[in-house]
């Protein structure tokens, strides 16, 4: 018979190791620990409707801080700083990639992390959700739709600006990464602990059903896929809302792309926020 005090010491030891366990891993990556101010740009438009009322802006908010619960291993967190009105309706349904370039230029705060909220991308930019910039970039903003700020899809968005790509990278045509990970560093998003995902934007291939991945095709070799379907770089995470996360890996990465963008020998230095 087990005695009450072998059990304590086991889990006193399985904790131990678990800490011990944690305590290695990090040391694969440097923890970032910032806090990062987010500067708001709400435009409005040819009425003067504000893209964000006041309502909608408390959720906003409140989404952001959320998302920091995805950066937690990595020590990022996020807040609202300042809020500016853009006062220039044409800014408020976004047709090009050059109007956001224009009213980067035009707004932007310097030494901030620039979040443009508007009200809609029209469909000659596919009526899409965002867009990021990577910290790294000259242009390092992020560009969304306000409606389609939430918890996730603002974490997705810091994923890019952390130099993170779509677990199903290239976007535009069936991946070439394997499953049996022998390409993995190359391939796809080039993170080996991201499975292989075949997703393509605007399929109408079912792929998720009940949180398990259905489709069957398979790689070169003949593998089916198995694809990380609560990754928050995936595509997947609309239709299966539990579980969401970084793999370590991606925190891997973005922490070199940050450390790497704050690098004054870098060639494209970025300040502190
Ligand atoms: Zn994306």
């Amino acid at each position: 018979m087990i005695s009450l005090q072998h059990l304590k010491s086991g889990a006193l030891l399985v904790v131990i190791l678990l800490f011990l366990g944690a305590t290695m891993y990090n040391r694969n990556y440097k923890k970032v620990n910032k806090k990062f101010l987010v500067t708001l740009h709400i435009t409005q438009d040819q009425s003067g409707v504000l893209a964000v009322d006041a309502a909608r802006l408390a959720e906003i908010r409140t989404a952001i801080a959320d998302a920091s619960d995805f950066f937690t291993p990595i020590g990022i967190s996020f807040e609202v700083g300042d809020v500016y009105y853009i006062d220039n309706y044409q800014y408020d349904v976004i047709s090009t990639e050059e109007e956001l370039t224009e009213m980067s230029g035009k707004y932007d705060k310097e030494n901030r992390l620039n979040l443009y909220l508007f009200s809609m991308f029209d469909e000659e930019m596919a009526g899409g959700c965002g867009l990021a910039g990577q910290v790294t970039d000259a242009n390092k903003n992020l560009f969304m739709s306000q409606a389609c700020v939430n918890p996730v899809s603002f974490a997705h968005e810091m994923g890019h600006f952390f130099g993170l790509l779509h677990t199903f990278n290239p976007d535009d045509f069936n991946t070439t990464e394997l499953v049996d990970g022998s390409n993995c560093d190359t391939d796809g998003d080039q993170i080996c602990d991201t499975p292989a995902d075949p997703y393509i934007p605007g399929s109408a291939t079912g792929w998720v059903r009940d949180c398990a991945f259905i489709y069957e095709g398979q790689d070169a070799n003949g593998d089916y896929y198995d694809p990380d379907i609560e990754n928050i770089m995936s595509y997947y995470f609309e239709s299966c809302a539990c579980g969401l996360h970084f793999s370590p890996g991606q925190f891997k990465k973005m922490s070199e792309t940050y450390f790497s963008a704050i690098d004054p020998l870098a060639t494209n230095p970025v300040c502190v926020w």
